[in-house]
């Protein structure tokens, strides 16, 4: 099975599309971070305070050492979902200091700062990211105001230079590098379903699919494989500059509301949900489901994806994280509440079918047998 015959017929469909890639600067390689304080200097920084969270802070105060005279502070307060508060507090520090940049090193949580703070304050930033969230090459920002999350996207936002070393990767655990993996999958598998989608993001959410899939069995197997590390950082590179460009469906907007709403943890969520939103989607979206089928090497691609990530020993459905079949029908609501583009149309029957098949953890192959695309169209 190959991609190569998809991707081409796909090239050959007559269709009209917007391209804007991002402007962003991307240095990429192992042993790259020897090279921030040139990058720094490129951008004209002479005052940077560098982001991390709190169990990142040796890497911080190692990323400040490199930057030397260059470096105004660390500021290790970089928490998940970027509360308002810890964007206020990160102001107070960056005014204190009077840094005209910032270095976010550091997962989507970290990059979430910058990007909060590039919000506020319009202070650019540079990103050396050490997950594979994604978050570093979109322009979409996101800030938890009493408990609710809102999101939006700004250009302001935009990271000014991404460092991708791989070698900052080794010690991510081999749980979070598999669902943090999948969540930059995520990505790539809904733009490859985008109403925006071009020839340019087609590609791109192929090879981040296919580098993904090969990187994260090397990478369960041994932590410590450079290559596979390096692999898995490409794929949440174009995964990522995926997500920038096309419009996101039914998974992201589902995760949105389990992580919003219901408190689940975000990467784990994606993982956890993708093979059920993917089971409901493909059998409208062909473009997609050929890309994954070869990708993954299976005809049920879906029932592949959650093979994959239970043999890689991430949770397989979202009752493992905490989320009941009592919760199903608010999470269908909130999901049905604004309309927006998905392969295949919402209804509540489909989405409670799904829903209740992820929280059960059952073979996603069970939505084909429950749900007929007959019965979802119109
Ligand atoms: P994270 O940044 O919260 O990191 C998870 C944990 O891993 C943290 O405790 C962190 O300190 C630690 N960690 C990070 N890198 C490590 C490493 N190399 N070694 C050891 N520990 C390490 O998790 P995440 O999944 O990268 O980011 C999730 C956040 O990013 C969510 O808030 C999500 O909404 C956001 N996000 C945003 C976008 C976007 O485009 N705006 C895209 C994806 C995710």
């Amino acid at each position: 099975m190959t991609t190569g015959p998809a991707l081409l017929d796909r090239l050959a469909e007559d269709r009209a599309f917007v391209a804007a890639p991002s402007a962003t600067r991307v240095v990429f390689g192992a042993g790259t971070l020897a090279v921030l304080p040139e990058e720094v200097d490129r951008l004209g920084w002479s005052r940077v305070l560098v982001l991390c969270t709190p169990g990142q802070r040796a890497l911080g105060e190692r990323v400040a050492g490199l930057l030397g005279a260059r470096c105004a502070g660390v500021h290790a307060g970089a928490v998940m979902h970027v509360p308002v508060a810890s964007v206020a507090s990160a102001r107070t520090v960056l005014d204190a200091v009077a840094a005209d940049g910032c270095v976010a090193v550091g997962g989507g949580s970290t990059t979430g700062l910058a990007k909060g703070l590039a919000l506020e304050t319009g202070t650019p930033y540079l990103a050396v990211p050490t997950t594979y969230s994604g978050s570093e090459m979109t322009p979409v920002w996101g800030l938890t105001r009493d408990g609710a999350k809102t999101t939006g996207r700004d250009d302001r936002v935009r990271a000014a230079t991404v460092v991708y070393d791989p070698q900052l990767s080794t010690g991510l655990p081999v749980a979070t590098s598999v669902t943090s993996g999948v969540n930059a999958l995520a990505h790539a598998a809904e733009a490859l379903y985008a109403p925006d989608a071009s020839p340019l993001t087609d590609a791109t959410a192929t090879a981040g699919v296919q580098a993904l899939l090969a990187a994260l069995p090397r990478l369960a197997a041994d932590p410590a494989d450079v290559a596979g590390r390096a692999g898995a950082l490409a794929a949440a590179w174009l995964c990522g500059s995926c997500l920038a460009s096309t419009t996101m469906g039914l998974h992201h907007k589902l995760c949105h509301t389990l992580g919003g709403t219901f408190a689940l943890p975000h990467a784990e969520t994606h993982t956890a949900l993708l093979p059920y939103a993917l089971a409901f989607n493909l059998p409208a979206a062909p473009f997609a489901a050929g890309t994954l089928a070869a990708a993954l090497g299976s005809d049920a691609p879906a029932t592949a994806l959650w093979e994959l990530t239970g043999r890689l020993g991430a949770a397989t459905s979202l009752g493992a994280l905490g989320l009941s079949v009592d919760d199903v029908p608010a999470v269908v609501a909130a999901a049905l509440a604004n309309p927006y583009a998905n392969p295949r149309p919402l209804t509540a029957a489909g989405l409670t079918a799904l829903l209740t098949a992820a929280v059960a953890g059952a073979d996603p192959a069970v939505l084909a047998d429950e749900l007929p695309l007959e019965v979802c169209h119109p």
